[in-house]
């Protein structure tokens, strides 16, 4: 059968699956990308409030180690997708801000993370705000269903990029597969945004933090192409904190972690005019696999995201490149 032929279902529209997505159109193939959020990205992602408040509550930034990933930075750069961010970046520990000494450059989409996504996702056959729920042998294919029942059709190859346990979570009748992607492990992460309409006196743009429920602070409005005001900021609490809170509400963590910020700071509280919290489920992955991608060839089925080889959206990117190469083999 030539590549020509095929079809390709692609569940998550993340980095990775829209990366893998991206490479297999160019091979050929013809990809539908499902995804149960309403826009693209997964954990890249932009939250809007009322009053001009943007806030990039999931991924930060990036910064780029291989050279393919490099090439194509220099591509989304050219074009306008990511800037560098120049920020005033440090450790925050004991009240004490330290600025951190090395040279990496971070980049952030803009403008906001979700510009990344957006960009892969051009030309893409996508089909938003839907939910697979199962998935069954067809053939030599793969059949799909949404949550509501609908059949969404049949397909020759299935890429799985969802966090590995909601991957895993439609693999129950595939066990020795689902077993694979079991093996990684995620953790969770509370993100709180807050807007304040005077800018607040805080002489840096970011912070990680080693002693605190919080582990990063950062000025969203610090980031290119971003309003100025109001005053964005997102706090993330640290995996341990996130674990032991996961259950909580939002309005809880929102007060209890809006209290830490101040303390932090060593500043006065102040009203924010906006705040909220957005629980990460699965923000990132704890223990990723070895593995670039996992791809069975008789089945033909295959799964891709930070999870995979390395952690984080360069990880994410280059997982979605070596599971489209390794799809692409197929006959
Ligand atoms: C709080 C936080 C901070 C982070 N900070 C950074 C950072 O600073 N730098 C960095 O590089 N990375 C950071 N990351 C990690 C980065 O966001 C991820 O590594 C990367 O975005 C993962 O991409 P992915 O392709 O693996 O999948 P995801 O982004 O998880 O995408 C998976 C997609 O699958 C969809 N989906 C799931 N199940 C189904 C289903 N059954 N049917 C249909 N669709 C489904 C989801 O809606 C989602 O869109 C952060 C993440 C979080 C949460």
């Amino acid at each position: 059968m030539s590549t020509r032929n095929q079809t390709v279902a692609v569940i998550g529209a993340g980095i990775g699956g829209l990366s893998c997505a991206r490479q297999l159109c160019a091979a050929g193939f013809g990809v539908r990308i499902f995804d149960k959020s309403r826009g693209v990205g997964g954990r890249v992602s932009v939250r809007r409030a009322e009053t001009d408040a943007v806030f990039d509550h999931g991924a930060q930034y990036f910064t780029v180690k291989d050279a393919a990933m490099a090439q194509e930075v220099e591509r989304w750069t050219a074009a306008g997708v990511v800037a560098p961010w120049q920020c005033r970046i440090g450790s925050l520990n004991s009240g004490q801000w330290k600025p951190t000494k090395s040279e990496t450059t971070r980049y952030v989409g803009v403008p906001g993370m979700t510009a990344i996504a957006k960009h892969l996702a051009v030309d893409a056959d996508l089909v938003l705000q839907t939910q697979v729920t199962t998935i069954a042998r067809h053939d030599r294919g793969w059949r799909l269903f949404a949550k509501d029942g609908q059949d969404l059709g049949i397909f020759d190859i299935l890429i799985l990029n969802a966090p590995a346990p909601q991957s895993a979570s439609l693999l129950n009748d595939f066990p020795s597969f689902a077993q694979r992607i079991r093996d990684a492990k995620f953790a969770p992460c509370w993100a709180v945004m807050l807007a304040f309409d005077q800018r607040l006196d805080v002489p840096w743009d970011a912070a990680f933090i080693d002693d605190s429920s919080l582990s990063w602070i950062a000025r969203n409005s610090s980031k290119p192409g971003r309003p100025a005001k109001p005053d964005c900021w997102v706090l993330h609490a640290n995996p341990d904190w996130s674990t032991t809170h996961l259950e909580d509400s939002q309005e809880e963590v929102t007060a209890r972690l809006l209290t830490t910020f101040w303390q932090v700071l060593g500043e006065p509280p102040q009203q924010p005019m906006f705040a909220a919290a957005h629980r990460w489920r699965f923000a990132l992955p704890s223990e990723p696999l070895e593995q670039q991608c996992l791809f069975d060839e008789d089945l033909r089925l295959g799964a891709c995201g930070d999870w995979c080889g390395g952690p984080r959206i360069e990880g994410a990117y280059l997982s979605g490149l070596a599971l489209a190469e390794a799809a692409s083999k197929v006959r």
